[in-house]
């Protein structure tokens, strides 16, 4: 099968941070990979701003390292680098200062879509918003993309909003979460509602409880200053984790629209009841092999950031009334793992005699490894021995699926800048969505703050603390397996 691409319109693309980590391994690469795919015209562009003091030449040695490193295999023939190479300009500025931003103006293109990628922490954010509008360089018809973290709660998401605002009409600003841009949470929604069968059955009356799990196997090594401030919450639960829910317990959208799409994920975090400190457990990793212990990594000798949260979350409306979701993510876990877990009821009445205990389908939407759909199912075992029951998965791995084709499926990043430039913001946050995520966040990591509250230590290369178990053993449930 083909994955079929449609081009964009010609386009300007200005990455401020363009020399930045981001950038380097994946918003480069990530365009190169559109061009060798067709969906980049010819008259595309790509505009590197930072305050790195380079030429256009230096950029592109900088961007031909970035594409060795981090493009990947790709369909392009020979000469494709220096195709791509030939489409950058470079231009030295400095956020709070004057330099480069009139230079800028003079590199970009007026009849062609013009985008801003804010490739930089949020605290650049509100400054390059009114140089850019101060400057004339972006107008009523530009788009900007801005990444995380937005905010590190209510008041600061407020504050960005505002300042982002005050330049910009919501429609032009793009808030990333990479989660939305995988193809397996796009296909949660094909899943859904292109299909009749499991919709009838999505809800408190048929599923039993919803596991949400995004385990990693790193530490916080490299990035223990930052991390250290911001935790399992914020840096995961509050938009990535929040996203899945949100997209696993919507209400159909009337179409599949950027508004639509947003409104009925709205009203499910607005749903969404305060979580009380017992339905929380938070954990930090001991040291253990050859990893040093989360506080090693950290400022702060007595750190009480978790690497591990578990939440039992419960959406207060007719759909989901009694019906649990499960949310948990957390460092140095036995395996890396996205997945989210529909776990149905079992059947009301059993009509076969026996050992063969009852046990709900389970539909697992996989988001790593192996993209794909699972859905376990109670069949007869084969044999003479009698009615036998045994469970077996249907299994749908994309890379089964689709075969050669999913090494060239577009990731994340690529798939949301291309989107972008299409104007489509259907996989991107809306402002409104960001503060009532924060809105929810913020009384559960205040009550944790008042209280105290210490994370409980893990060995690493488990499934976490062992309170994350009793958290549904109490309800009579248990996690999913991580598997290494
Ligand atoms: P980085 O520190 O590697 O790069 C920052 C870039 O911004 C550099 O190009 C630097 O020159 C430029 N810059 C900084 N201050 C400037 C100023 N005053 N004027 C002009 N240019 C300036 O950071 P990064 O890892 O690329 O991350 C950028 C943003 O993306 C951050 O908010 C980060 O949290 C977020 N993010 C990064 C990743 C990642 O994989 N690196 C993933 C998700 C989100």
């Amino acid at each position: 099968m083909v994955a079929k691409t449609i081009p964009v319109d010609p386009f300007d693309l200005v990455i401020i941070g363009g020399t930045g980590d981001l950038a380097r391994r994946k918003i480069l690469p990530g365009l190169f990979r559109r061009m060798c795919a067709g969906q980049m015209p010819d008259e595309a562009r790509v505009i590197g701003a930072s305050r790195s003091d380079l030429d256009a030449d230096g950029f592109r040695d900088f961007v031909r390292e970035a594409l060795e490193e981090f493009a990947g295999e790709t369909q392009c023939g020979d000469g494709a680098v220096d195709q791509f190479l030939a489409k950058l300009d470079y231009v030295s500025l400095d956020v709070f200062g004057d330099k480069g931003w009139k230079e800028l103006k003079a590199s970009l293109r007026p009849d062609v879509i013009r985008a801003v990628y804010f490739s930089v922490g949020p605290s650049l954010f509100g400054e390059i918003a009114r140089k850019l509008s101060g400057h004339g360089i972006t107008d009523e018809h530009s788009r900007i993309v801005v990444e995380k973290p937005f905010g590190h709660d209510l008041d600061s998401a407020k504050v960005l909003n505002a300042e982002l605002r005050a330049c910009f009409d919501e429609h032009q600003i793009y808030r990333i979460d990479h989660y939305l841009g995988k193809e397996t949470v796009q296909n949660l929604m094909a899943v859904r509602f292109g299909n009749a069968l499991f919709e009838p059955l999505w809800n408190a009356q048929h599923v039993d409880h919803v596991q949400i799990t995004v385990a990693e196997t790193v530490s916080v090594a490299g990035r223990g200053g930052y991390y250290d401030k911001s935790g399992a919450m914020r840096d995961m639960v509050q938009n990535h984790l929040m996203q899945l829910l949100c997209l696993s317990a919507m209400e159909p959208p009337a179409k599949y629209g950027a508004d639509a799409v947003r409104d009925e994920k709205l009203k499910v975090i607005r749903a969404l009841e305060p979580v009380s400190p017992a339905e929380v457990v938070r954990g930090q990793y001991n040291a253990g092999g050859d990893v040093d212990s989360y506080v090693a990594h950290s400022e702060d000798p007595n750190s009480k950031t978790e690497s591990f949260i578990a939440l039992k979350v419960k959406v207060a409306n007719w759909r989901w009334a009694s019906t649990p979701f499960y949310l948990r993510t957390g460092k140095r876990l036995r395996g890396r793992m996205s997945e989210i877990a529909i776990v149905f009821k079992d059947p009301p009445h059993s009509i076969f005699e026996g050992e063969f205990k009852r046990k709900g389908n389970v539909l697992v939407i996989r988001l790593q490894p192996d993209e794909g759909i699972t859905l376990r199912v109670t069949i007869k075992e084969p044999g003479p021995g009698g009615m036998r029951l045994t469970e077996v998965p249907l299994d749908m791995s994309f890379a089964e699926a689709l075969g050669d084709q999913v090494s060239f499926m577009p990731d994340a990043y690529e798939r949301l800048i291309m989107d972008v430039i299409r104007g489509d913001q259907t996989l991107f946050m809306r402002g409104d969505e960001v503060e009532a995520a924060w809105a929810w966040v913020d009384p559960i990591i205040q009550a944790w703050q008042d209280a105290g509250d210490t994370p409980v230590a893990y060995d690493p290369g488990g499934a976490g603390p062992d309170d994350s178990l009793m958290l549904l053993h109490k309800d009579g449930r248990r996690w999913r397996e991580i598997k290494p």
